[in-house]
């Protein structure tokens, strides 16, 4: 098929790397964890084997180690944690290059980790991340996440690093397709466009950087916390915004009505027009945050929901339908992401350096959970992403 296959299709995938043990850090309850041996998984015919270098600690793998859940999912039992990784390809299955036609022994890869079905409607219609039968890694039931030394994943969900990007960055190419998927993908980001963006956490954060790195005019960042805002407007966002206060008694509708009228008011953008909102990328899940933005979002303009939070809120129907508001959902990533988020970091487009805020060895994995939780470190270091080393 490929001129550059180094093991012939067909013939059975050798293994002749020197295969170590395989410890993995598990979730066992909420708030318990430790290492386990699991065993080295074998390969399918399309299939790679990864030896993981590193891995982000997202949001995600918080709550589950805080909860033992997240959202309608629970631990069913004791789960390896981690799924923003990445590594060096160790092993080939026996269809060597698979589709890429470009995977070598030894490429530094990131990990894209979620596998999907690739036969339903969604799959074959380009949607796979809302695939139904999605095997998520650390997202229950699933065969378990990426912290541990070899992960295995279809060819395809593994993409090569350029040289310029480290493994601890290229790790976080998962959370920056996220982001990528929310503005490029959904939000069909412009050069140009004014972005109005809540939360500024690791994803949103992200988001400001894609959307920067696209060319966005105005990026506005909304947030509760001053300290967040601050690195915001140094990382990525041209404007900041702290909500105002609701007053006494004020129902929450009423209240984001007012507080997206100051929001646009204070920073001197239009409700429609030029310089007015085109798209809003909402990281928080929180009711007013959502309010808000679909009250200062143009007419026509786009509104992507990524953020987690109460599953069942009010919206302002009859803004959204008068004026056309297109409300999408983000999930995941899904085709093209991974490749846009890595070329922005190659190109330098999007900066991912300010965000790894610490890193931790292996055996130290519980720390950066913790760390993760409290938002701070011992020293009282503000935590936006922690990178964990591989089993040494
Ligand atoms: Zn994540
Ligand atoms: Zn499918």
């Amino acid at each position: 098929m490929s001129s550059h296959a180094i093991i012939p299709e067909g013939k059975p995938h050798p293994a002749d790397f020197a295969a170590k043990d395989n410890p993995a850090f598990i979730l066992y309850d909420k708030l318990k964890t430790g290492y386990e041996e699991q065993p080295i998984p074998e390969l399918g015919p399309d299939e790679v084997l990864v030896e993981i270098k590193k891995t982000g600690i997202c949001g995600s793998d918080v709550h589950f180690y805080n909860t033992g859940g997240m959202g309608l999912v629970a631990l069913e039992e004791p789960m390896c944690l981690g799924h923003e990784s990445a590594g060096v390809l160790v092993q080939l299955g026996a269809n060597g290059l698979v589709s890429k036609g470009v995977l070598q022994l030894g490429d530094r890869v990131a990990l894209e980790p979620g596998v999907t079905c690739r036969m339903c409607t969604d799959c074959r219609g380009g949607c796979y991340q809302i695939c139904e039968h999605m095997v998520f890694a650390a997202y229950p039931p699933s065969r378990g996440g990426t912290l541990q030394r070899y992960y295995k994943l279809p060819a395809d969900l593994v993409y090569r690093l350029p040289e310029s990007v480290g493994l601890e960055y290229g790790a976080m190419m998962e959370p920056l397709s996220v982001a990528v998927h929310a503005v490029a993908n959904k939000g069909s980001m412009r050069t140009g466009y004014n972005v109005l963006i809540f939360g500024a956490g690791p994803v949103g954060l992200l988001a400001m950087a894609v959307a920067k790195g696209l060319g966005g005019n105005r990026i506005v960042a909304v947030d509760i916390n001053e300290e967040r805002l601050n690195f915001a407007k140094d990382y990525a966002a041209t404007d900041v915004y702290i909500p105002i206060k609701p007053n006494a008694d004020e129902p929450r509708p009423a209240y984001s009505v007012r507080a997206a009228a100051d929001l646009l008011l204070s920073l001197g953008i239009p409700t429609r027009g030029p310089g007015s909102i085109d798209l809003v990328v909402d990281a928080t899940g929180a009711e007013v945050c959502i309010q808000m933005g679909l009250n200062a979002i143009k007419p026509g303009g786009t509104y992507v929901q990524t953020g987690f939070g109460p599953p069942d809120i009010q919206v302002p129907m009859f803004r959204i339908t008068t004026n056309e508001v297109q409300i999408k959902g983000g999930w995941r990533y899904g085709n093209g992401d991974y490749p846009l988020a890595i070329d922005l970091v190659n190109r330098g487009l999007v900066n991912l350096e300010p965000l790894l805020t610490h890193t931790f060895k292996f055996k130290d994995a519980l720390e950066a959970f913790e760390i993760t939780k409290a938002g701070k470190d011992k020293n009282g270091k503000f935590v936006i992403k922690c990178v964990i080393d591989g089993p040494e």
